[in-house]
């Protein structure tokens, strides 16, 4: 059974001084069996959250490494760097793609340094507005997937247990979020990519997520759907009794599925 996870997504906002208090109180009110959280704070801020959460059941997570392990790159953090830190990292984020110029060239690269260091990757995918419009949403999160794994080995990336976020970036931040259904037919698209990719059953047990103006009204749709497995939340991820409606949601869908399995 895939394990179902909810990511928070802090962004660019919190401060050391105030980070440490909002980890602790969103991790004090979500605590659901079943559930996995994560919190991805700003780099600054990842010790503070890493001492907060101490003996909570909430990981810790980095919001991007760089594609390289150490040199001359002013201002950068690599995965080496975040040993002790963090035990999940997000990649590939449609903000780091949009305003970074980051390629799936790159991603890849920051993926093999990841599962290197013990990163569990949250690898990000999601088409344009222009390109859902045009019908070509399926063939665009194929070509990052491939842009990213392709020629790596299935089995290492399975093993460090890859986590990919759908995340259309229409709906990133605008509050107009993807319907579950669509959401559910793009996890099952990604799973179709993985085993071209020759992931095999490994394709199956992969979580995929859905990020985009995720709330705690509309998480219950994404859930409701078998092929969605929690979500990269941003913005609402900041709001604790936002992240108790998702967590407390989420939980419902793990103790039923469960049930089911
Ligand atoms: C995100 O940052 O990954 C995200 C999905 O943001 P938001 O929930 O604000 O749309």
């Amino acid at each position: 059974m895939r394990p179902i996870v909810i990511a928070a997504n802090w962004k660019m906002n919190t401060t050391p001084a105030d980070a440490g208090e909002l980890a602790r109180t969103i991790a004090s009110r979500t605590r659901e069996p079943g559930v996995t959280r994560v919190i991805c704070p700003p780099f600054v801020s990842l010790a503070v959250v890493r001492d907060a959460l101490a003996g909570q059941d909430v990981d810790v997570g980095a919001q991007n490494i760089h594609h390289e392990v150490a040199g001359a790159y002013t201002g950068e953090i690599s995965a080496p760097m975040l040993a002790g830190l963090a035990s999940w990292v997000i990649l590939g984020h449609s903000e780091r793609r949009a305003y970074f110029a980051e390629t799936d060239e790159m991603i890849g690269r920051k993926l093999d340094h990841a599962v290197a260091l013990r990163l569990r990757p949250i690898l990000c995918v999601g088409e344009v507005l222009a390109d859902r419009e045009a019908g070509r949403a399926t063939e665009v999160v194929d070509a990052q997937l491939r842009g990213a794994l392709a020629g790596r080995d299935p089995e290492t990336l399975a093993a460090a247990r890859l986590v990919v976020a759908y995340e259309p970036v229409w709906a990133i931040g605008t509050g107009r979020n993807a319907r579950g259904a669509d959401a559910a037919a793009m996890a099952d698209a990604i799973r179709s990519s993985l085993r071209a990719l020759g992931w095999g059953d490994a394709a199956d047990d992969t979580p995929v997520l859905y990020g985009g103006s995720v709330t705690s009204a509309n998480i219950g749709e994404f859930l409701a759907e078998p092929a969605v497995d929690g979500a990269l939340v941003g913005g609402a991820s900041l709001k604790p009794d936002e992240m108790a409606g998702i967590v407390a949601r989420a939980g419902l869908t793990a103790a039923a599925r469960d049930r089911a399995s």
